[in-house]
């Protein structure tokens, strides 16, 4: 059995009340790792030692805090394999893909804000020759970092890089349904040099080691990224201590696709765009809706690609498509999809619990799934079923297609698909999203800002944004000399 540990000043430590919590291999259901369930006092320990390590750190040359991020960037690059494989075995992504994305979307996380760091600006102003007023940026202290289990390493890095490149300390509380690849990632700030107490991980449940860090007095900063209903709650309690939150929430994202469209290239990124990571990415585009015209041909081609994906032991190479994460979240898919056949949807594909022979007999697989025939004001429409799980509904002209892709909760990506370039830029803006991909899905470029509307988030991440949300400013207003 695997051991996770909390990472505290730079050291492994055990919880200190004890406890622990078993970690599942999603795609065998059989637990193959223990991590700590660590309470307040763990959090209090490490919150601790991320304040003692600040004061140094935050005055640490920003060309030096750069050279320790990239050597981190370096490591998670020589660990690959390593990484890669200890996140197949904790979510059931096929390891193709962490190797492909999670892993080098990790490093770059690092490369980008050890590098953006060396090309800051501040703002000076001349006020009439009277005065000059200029700008300082320092960071804010101790930074609470909270992700979730869809893309483990990726996402919490995307937190880490920027609050520590920006000079903070942090504790980090990844999922507790995925804890060992933020395990791994602690160790290799040790060999990367960082001084003890920039980076702290903390594992156990949200509502205990969470809801504790995001209730410490001495945590300032808080970023998180997970469900609309955690983000609501740590809202809450951060607003009443005025902390800073940045929120990346749900989603249910619509990907709208004219008829004049290249419909093979928007047919294979619709399917890709569902299904990817068994539909667990908060950018999957689970509400596919359709000009009349093409309808037939979208519908047959995403059943088409569904069927064809390889299902199978996500750390088997050729693997396509792995198991869920949990045995939880399987009966929140499956009775989403149940409901949908109450609801009077046709299932198109999919929509039973698929068997694997083998190690993964018992895992928790559910196939690429496309329902037809919902009503879009219906629940399994409005709400997140973050699976393996989409709708293709048709739509009736641009209006239509811009009042169905705005006509729930969220509003955090979505996807276009036309080649009338007045058009793209027509629904592009009525969308509400934080992000509208054109005849793409997933295309990542970091200077960008990123983050939901409407229930899928408030604040930015990304780029300079992220750089300012873990940094206050302070202006100095200094007197000029008066003139004869
Ligand atoms: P979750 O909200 O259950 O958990 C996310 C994290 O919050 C975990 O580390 C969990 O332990 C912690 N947590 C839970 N309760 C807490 C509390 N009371 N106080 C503090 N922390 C608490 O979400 P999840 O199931 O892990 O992830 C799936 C969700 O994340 C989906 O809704 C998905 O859309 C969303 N997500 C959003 C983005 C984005 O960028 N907007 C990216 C990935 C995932």
């Amino acid at each position: 059995m695997e051991r996770v540990l909390n990472f505290i000043a730079g050291e492994a430590r055990e919880p200190i009340a004890g406890e622990w919590l078993d970690v599942d291999e999603p795609a065998t259901g059989a637990c193959y790792a223990a991590a700590p369930a660590s309470n307040a006092s763990d959090v209090d320990a490490a919150v601790r030692a991320a304040a003692a390590a600040f004061p140094a750190w935050s005055a640490t040359p920003a060309g030096e805090r750069s050279r320790l991020l990239l050597r981190l960037a370096d490591l998670i690059d020589a660990s690959l394999e390593r990484l890669a494989r200890a996140e197949s075995v904790d979510t059931g992504k096929p390891i193709a893909l962490a190797r492909r994305v999670d892993i080098p979307r990790a490093a770059a996380n690092f490369r980008f804000f050890a590098t953006a760091i060396l090309h800051t600006e501040s703002a000076l102003h001349d006020t009439d020759a009277t005065a000059l007023n200029y700008t300082l940026r320092k960071p804010r202290g101790v930074a609470g970092l909270i992700s979730p289990w869809n893309l483990p390493l990726y996402l919490l890095t995307w937190k880490i890089a920027p609050a520590i490149a920006s000079g903070n300390t942090c504790v980090c509380k990844p999922s507790e349904v995925t804890p060992m690849t933020a395990h791994l990632l602690a160790e290799l700030t040790n060999e990367a040099g960082l001084p003890p107490g920039v980076v702290n991980v903390i594992h156990g449940r949200g509502a205990e080691a969470g809801a504790a860090l995001v209730e410490h007095p001495a945590v300032p900063t808080l970023s998180f990224t997970g469900s609309t209903g955690v983000g609501r709650w740590i809202a809450e309690t951060a607003g009443r201590a005025l902390k800073r939150v940045s929120l990346e929430l749900g989603g249910k994202n619509p990907n709208v696709i004219f008829a004049d469209a290249d419909l093979d290239a928007a047919i294979e990124t619709a399917a890709r765009a569902a299904f990817t990571n068994q539909g667990q990415i908060c950018l999957c585009g689970s509400r596919v809706l359709v000009e009349r015209a093409a309808y037939d041909r979208v519908l047959a081609g995403i059943v088409e690609r569904g069927r064809a994906l390889r299902i199978a032991d996500p750390l088997d190479d050729a693997t396509e498509f792995g198991s869920l994460v949990s045995a939880e979240h399987l009966v929140k898919v499956a009775a989403a999809v149940d409901r949908a056949r109450e609801l009077g949807a046709s299932v198109e594909c999919g929509g039973e619990r698929t068997p694997i022979a083998g190690r993964c007999s018992a895992g928790y697989f559910y196939p690429p799934t496309v329902l037809t025939g919902l009503d879009p004001m219906c629940e399994v429409e409005q709400e997140e079923i973050f699976g393996p799980v989409v709708s293709v509904t048709p739509f009736d002209g641009e209006a239509d297609a811009i009042r169905l892709a705005n006509a729930t909760p969220y509003g955090l990506a979505s996807m276009v698909w036309t080649r009338d370039l007045a058009r793209a830029h027509r629904v592009a803006a009525a969308i509400e999203a934080g992000i509208v991909w054109v005849n793409c899905w997933m295309l990542r470029d970091l200077r960008t800002p990123f983050g939901g509307a409407k229930q899928s988030g408030v604040g930015r991440e990304g780029g300079w944004d992220a750089l300012r949300f873990f940094t206050e400013t302070k202006n100095v207003c200094v007197k000029m000399e008066e003139h004869a």
